[in-house]
């Protein structure tokens, strides 16, 4: 048996839901000559195989997850970029014209993938990425810089809560804070609970305390006109609306993501 069998058997027998899809990524990355294998490689790829076979997603394995139209490089220290993301980046594009000079602010950016995807797209806007965790930002700006986007970047390590934001800065805010309710953390699947940050997916009690801080101060930074999208889970899209327009800001609308869930809630100043 070879190894590219090696591998396909084992993740077979593990369960997994693409097998061979994996075993050629795992292969891609450990001998990217392969067939041609030194021992090396053989054993790099025994390695990656065994983390895959502990749940360890694969991404976090080879460092590296597509997410919209880039690579990100990740880590233990983020959030695994999500496809159901995308719909955020997608919404907030369709507000923000092509020739905008706009301030963006993205509240717990982690990996940096929504804020770096929006400032690809958009090459006259500056972005400022804000994360309490100092290695999720090391990892943000390592991204920032592979794709030439350091230039307009900043990045915060501070609590959203401490940092003092300056009146009426942007004409964007985007946010996929923590918002797994602190007791359902438990039944996220294996690749989820012990591989993403735990402090990147617990919202407290009902899921909702970041909104709750983020509504005490986003209204007074935003500009007047301007936009806050916020990922939200998967029975949260009215509660969170309820909470910012409490706060004094105008809903818009709120978008499913590709399973038909209510994940993008969308208010204006
Ligand atoms: N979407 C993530 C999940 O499915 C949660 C991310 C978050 O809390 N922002 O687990």
């Amino acid at each position: 048996m070879n190894l590219r069998e090696e591998l396909i058997k084992a993740l077979i027998a593990a369960r997994v839901s693409s097998p061979r899809l994996e075993a050629d990524i795992i292969l891609k990355h450990a001998a990217p000559d392969y067939p041609q294998i030194s021992l090396e490689e053989t054993e790099q790829a025994r390695n990656m195989l065994a983390r895959r076979l502990q749940n360890e997603p694969l991404d976090k394995i080879i460092g590296q997850r597509e997410f919209y139209k880039s690579i990100f490089k990740v880590n233990e220290n983020v959030l695994t970029p999500r496809p159901d993301t995308e719909i955020l980046v997608e919404s907030a594009l369709s507000y923000i014209p092509a020739a905008a000079q706009w301030q963006i602010l993205d509240l717990g950016t982690g990996s940096g993938c929504i804020l770096l995807s929006l400032l690809a797209e958009r090459p006259h806007c500056c972005g400022t990425g804000v994360d309490l965790s100092a290695k999720a930002l090391d990892i943000a700006a390592e991204n920032a810089r592979n794709l030439k986007l350091d230039s307009r970047t900043q990045f915060i390590n501070k609590s959203w809560t401490e940092q003092n934001f300056i009146k009426g800065q942007y004409e964007i805010i985007v946010s996929n804070p923590p918002y797994i309710p602190s007791e359902e953390i438990g039944t996220l699947e294996p690749e989820v609970k012990n591989y993403d940050p735990l402090t990147a997916l617990d919202g407290g009690t009902d899921g909702l305390n970041c909104y709750r801080e983020i509504a005490a101060f986003a209204p007074l930074i935003l500009k007047e006109g301007g936009y806050i999208l916020l990922e939200v889970g998967y029975n949260q899209a009215e509660d969170v609306m309820q909470i910012f327009a409490n706060s004094g800001l105008k809903p818009q609308k709120i978008v499913p993501d590709l399973a038909g869930i209510n994940r993008c809630v969308i208010l204006k100043k």
